[in-house]
């Protein structure tokens, strides 16, 4: 850059643009700070307003209908977020996160609700007013600056002096990973550095709340994991109170305090990711969040019977005859069918030496199904079995329709010998599950 003068005019223009490209496509834009909280000028008053902050964000009863549109985008929207809170919103494509998220900026008008942040009621307060950051997918950085350059330029704008805001960015460089690479332009960076950047550009400004949207879509699958951590430790640093929207549940998994799952412009149920995994409360959860059996079972409300064998019903179950079961593949667990039901048993109870009793009891009562291996998935420290049950199995349990079931479990507890093709046994363990 030769002058201040011809950088303002490339800054201007490319802000520009990317004006004009979140019109076009509110999904392509730029990491970009959102004002400050009114009342929030300085930074002591700022350390007495994050000292004060146990409130963290509540947004209220939020509706949006996009014009022309028939549906609602958001429909009785309801979350809260503990202060320093990372919560994940997740679902799948055009069910209300990006405008969830633009709505707490104050980018989407709404048409109800409310939505506080820190005890404040920012509703219809004017999204640079917010004290809000945001990193979207396109690490849109300014192409003419350097990555210094681009985290000095937002803290230039809000008026930081600049031995000041050259501190402060090269503290935040330090803070992604990419303190010696100040200088460098974006064409000289690979996506993952500059979706660094752009979250260096976004936390210098010592934002109230971080928005992410799909932060890491654009990147490959290595440097994805790679940033998502990062993206935690730094989170976790900082204290920041973060909203995250992502369509992956895998990155959800492994970020959130908790996730929001949405399904057609709500939350349809919040919680830690464990909780989220092992008590969903509906067909659309359990199914959104890793993997499950559907098995033949008659309940009651409170218990299942699915091949002979009682469980628990998780809450929200279902009751009648020959209802569908939600099982967990670590739910279930293969034995080898041997004459007299008593050999290789494999137990992931751990009931150590009453396996083979159990195994014995099993086929003596008639519980569980006979089936045939048709793939091995090697997970490392886990192996997932698919098979197919035996048709004289499915004839009985399963309405006369054929079933396929699949089995996780620890690597070291399939039994030598065991492979595509093999015979075995498959019963339930006793872990709640949801009968829909
Ligand atoms: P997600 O981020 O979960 O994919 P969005 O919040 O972007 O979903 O979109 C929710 C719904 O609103 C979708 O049906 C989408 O088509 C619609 N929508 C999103 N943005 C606009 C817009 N600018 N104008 C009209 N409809 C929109
Ligand atoms: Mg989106």
């Amino acid at each position: 850059m030769s002058t201040s003068k011809s950088r303002t005019a490339i800054i201007v223009q490319t802000a520009a643009e990317q004006t004009i490209a979140a019109r076009a496509n509110p999904l392509q834009t730029t990491s970009m700070r959102i004002g400050r909280l009114p009342g929030a000028t300085d930074r002591s008053a700022r350390d007495a307003r994050d000292k004060a902050d146990v409130a963290g964000i509540r947004m209220q009863h939020i509706d949006k209908t996009y014009p022309g549109a028939l549906s609602k985008a958001l429909d009785d929207f309801n979350l809260d977020i503990r202060a320093g809170e990372l919560v994940v919103l997740l679902g799948g494509s055009g069910c209300g996160k990006s405008t969830a998220l633009r709505a707490l900026a104050g980018l989407e008008d709404i048409q109800a609700g409310r939505i506080m942040v820190a005890g404040c009621d920012l509703t219809g307060v004017a999204a640079n007013r917010r004290n809000m950051a945001m990193v979207f997918q396109a690490y849109s950085l300014f192409p003419h600056m350097t990555a210094l350059q681009n985290i000095e330029f937002g803290l230039e704008v809000h008026g930081v002096g600049k031995a000041r805001r050259r501190a402060i960015a090269q503290e935040k460089l330090e803070l992604v990973g990419l303190g010696d690479q100040a200088d460098k332009y974006t064409q000289q960076m690979s996506g993952g550095q500059q979706q660094r950047v752009a979250l260096a550009r976004a936390l210098a400004v010592s934002p109230h709340v971080l928005l992410l949207d799909e932060p890491l879509s654009a990147l490959d699958a290595k440097v994805r994991v790679q940033l998502r951590d990062e993206i935690r430790r730094i989170q976790l640093e900082t204290g920041t109170t973060t909203l995250f929207v992502t369509h992956d549940q895998e990155e959800a998994l492994a970020i959130a305090d908790r996730i929001g799952v949405m399904n057609h412009g709500r939350i349809e149920q919040i919680d830690a990711p464990k909780a989220l995994y092992q008590r969903p409360a509906s067909e659309y959860v359990a199914t959104f969040i890793g993997l499950t059996n559907r098995l033949p079972g008659d309940c009651d409300g409170r218990h299942a019977k699915v091949f002979g064998q009682w469980i628990d019903l998780l809450p929200g179950s279902q009751s009648g005859r020959a209802r569908v079961v939600l099982v967990r593949p670590e739910s279930l667990t293969l034995s080898v069918a041997g004459s007299n039901g008593a050999d290789g048993v494999i137990d992931s109870h751990g009931a150590g030496g009453n396996a083979a009793i159990s195994n014995a009891a099993t086929f003596l009562t008639g519980v569980g199904v006979r089936a045939r291996i048709t793939m091995i998935h090697f997970l490392g420290a886990l192996v997932r079995v698919d098979t197919v049950v035996a048709s004289d199995d499915w004839q009985r349990w399963n309405g006369g329709e054929p079933l396929s079931v699949t089995v996780q479990l620890p690597e070291n507890q399939l039994p030598a010998g065991i492979g595509i093709g093999s015979e075995v046994l498959v019963t339930l363990r006793q872990i709640p599950a949801l009968a829909v």
